[in-house]
């Protein structure tokens, strides 16, 4: 029997761009996805996706595989930290040979 009296609110945020604006101009590192070790890549199932709930910025995608917006993500690494298929590394941005930050 439903009892609404200890029915659970919470509150959940959507992904979206960070309140520092766009970071991608002064991130020192920035995440790298292997999709052989990240879970939903491999399975093709949606499931883990840890990196998307504790990125603080909202900038990483629920897709399989997850996908990073670069204009926004500020290379703070906890992705990387939370994720635990060690499937995200932080490679500092002169070696990540991507021209796009404006670095
Ligand atoms: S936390 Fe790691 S394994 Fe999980 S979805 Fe993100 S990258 Fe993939
Ligand atoms: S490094 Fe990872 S957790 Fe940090 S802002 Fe970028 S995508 Fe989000």
């Amino acid at each position: 029997m439903k009892n609404d009296k200890f029915a659970i609110n919470i509150s959940h945020s959507e992904p979206g761009p960070g309140d520092a604006g766009q970071t991608g101009s002064w991130r020192v590192e920035r995440p790298v996805l292997d999709a052989a070790k990240c879970i939903p890549a491999k399975t093709g199932k949606e499931s883990c996706f840890l990196c998307w709930m504790y990125c603080p910025d909202g900038v990483i995608s629920r897709t399989i595989p997850p996908g990073f917006d670069f204009q926004y993500c500020k290379g703070c690494g906890i992705c990387a930290e939370e994720c635990p298929a060690d499937a995200i590394t932080m490679v500092r941005e002169t070696e990540s040979g991507d021209e796009t930050t404006g670095c």
